[in-house]
């Protein structure tokens, strides 16, 4: 196999957190291996009628492990899922453009067809795990994105073959493991997006560890109303307000905006909506029926300053409503000011990433998180299911 465009780049040995890496693996030439990859990526209408690949960035982030096995003369066969077909074959979901891309990428690597066309995938069935694994000598799984999930591609093969992390999964635990464990000081969380449901377990885990938590995004508004502020018509979770005001009492490094772009009654605004309504910019209060969509020009230089003098910086969640190009700047403001940070600069999550990419200012990250609910869960937890079972697979074979 030759893997265009990529080379596989040596790890440290150590530290690697007792979790099996490549090198561990009894020598793979001639042999079988199955890779869990996440190779689920955007698609699109494409010639004749059929499906393409809209963006690549998930396929080439599993090049690195692919060229590795491929250089050291193993058989590859990569499988993921692709979308939500719930256990059904849905032609919709069919590999067909990801094989089709990855042929490109990754000549002479297989790709199998999508694991959740088979119910025992999600139900993690034994049956459904000694299937997938049925002909292959070792497994790898590289599939961060999908480790916090107890699937059976993700926690069953370990426990029957000698497994390792791939590449890209190391480099996601290494990073995030050094948020963790052993960030420089001062640290410096910025957090926003749409729901605060979703991300009171890492608000928490992270205002304890960090020095300011910067809040931004949707989710603010939930935090400015257990400040007493009148928040107009914007996003408000109520049952999380006594939630929000007891963090903050707890952590007074937590900053909320003091300026806020807002959309006036009646506006529209998104993804593929016409932008419409009065835009105005108000300071402390909203007043009845606005709706918070951005954070404003004071609240900008407020956390650019604070975050040009860290030393460690996690992101995820954007400012605002940055898919309508009215309320992008906070978004662009705090993606520029990350990405001039000399500190350490970890950024996570879906549409974070995607803000970025938009701006252009991607490879001025140290890293980007190729997971959304995984990268949220390891933040809070330290560990996800995924990796305790390749850490158990070691433990087998050292014993
Ligand atoms: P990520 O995928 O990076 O973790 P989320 O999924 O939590 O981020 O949230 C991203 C979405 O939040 C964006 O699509 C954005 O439009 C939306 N959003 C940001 N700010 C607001 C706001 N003030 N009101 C409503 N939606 C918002
Ligand atoms: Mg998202």
């Amino acid at each position: 196999m030759t893997v265009r465009d990529t080379q596989a780049p040596e790890l440290p040995r150590q530290p690697n957190l007792g979790l099996p890496i490549l090198e561990d693996l009894p020598p793979v030439a001639g042999r079988r291996v199955l890779v869990r990859a996440d190779l689920n990526a955007p698609l699109r209408p494409g010639k004749d009628g059929g499906l393409e690949v809209a963006d690549d960035f998930r396929l080439r982030a599993s090049l690195p492990t692919l060229a590795w096995l491929g250089a050291n003369g193993a058989e590859v066969v990569v499988c993921s899922h692709l979308g939500r077909p719930k256990g059904k074959i849905e032609p919709r979901y069919d590999m067909a453009p990801i094989r089709e891309a990855m042929a490109e990428l990754a000549p002479g690597v297989s790709v199998a067809d999508n694991l959740r066309f088979d119910p025992g995938e999600e139900a993690n069935d034994p049956a459904f795990v000694r299937r997938l694994v049925d002909g292959f000598d070792y497994f790898v799984n590289d599939a961060f994105g999908a480790c916090h999930r107890s699937h059976a591609s993700i926690v069953g093969p370990p426990a029957l073959m000698p497994s390792a992390a791939g590449r890209l999964l190391m480099g996601e635990v290494e990073a995030l493991t050094r948020i963790l464990i052993d960030p420089e000081y001062p640290f410096v969380a910025i957090v926003g997006g749409a729901k605060v449901a979703d991300k009171l377990g890492v608000l928490r885990s992270i205002a304890e560890r960090s020095d300011r938590v910067l809040l931004g995004g949707a989710m603010c508004f939930t935090f400015l109303r257990a400040l007493g502020h009148d928040v107009g018509a914007s996003h408000v979770e109520s049952e999380l307000i006594e939630d929000a005001r007891s963090l903050l009492d707890r952590f007074p490094g937590i900053g909320t905006p003091r300026d806020i772009v807002a959309l006036a009654p009646g506006g529209d605004f998104g993804i593929g909506r016409p932008a419409t309504g009065e835009v105005e910019l108000f300071t402390d209060d909203l007043p009845v029926g606005w709706q918070g969509l951005d954070i404003g020009p004071e609240t900008r230089a407020d956390f650019a300053e604070v975050i040009a003098g860290a030393a460690t910086v996690l992101w995820n969640g954007p400012m605002g409503v940055f898919e309508d190009p009215r309320f992008a700047e906070g978004t662009r403001a705090i993606a520029e000011a990350v990405a001039a940070c000399p500190g350490f600069t970890v950024v996570g999550g879906g549409e974070t990433a995607a803000s970025l990419r938009q701006f252009g200012l991607e490879g001025r990250i140290d890293h980007i998180s190729s997971g959304g609910g995984a990268t949220l869960e390891f933040l809070e937890k330290g560990d996800l299911p995924g990796l305790a079972a390749l850490r158990l697979s070691n433990a087998v074979r050292q014993s």
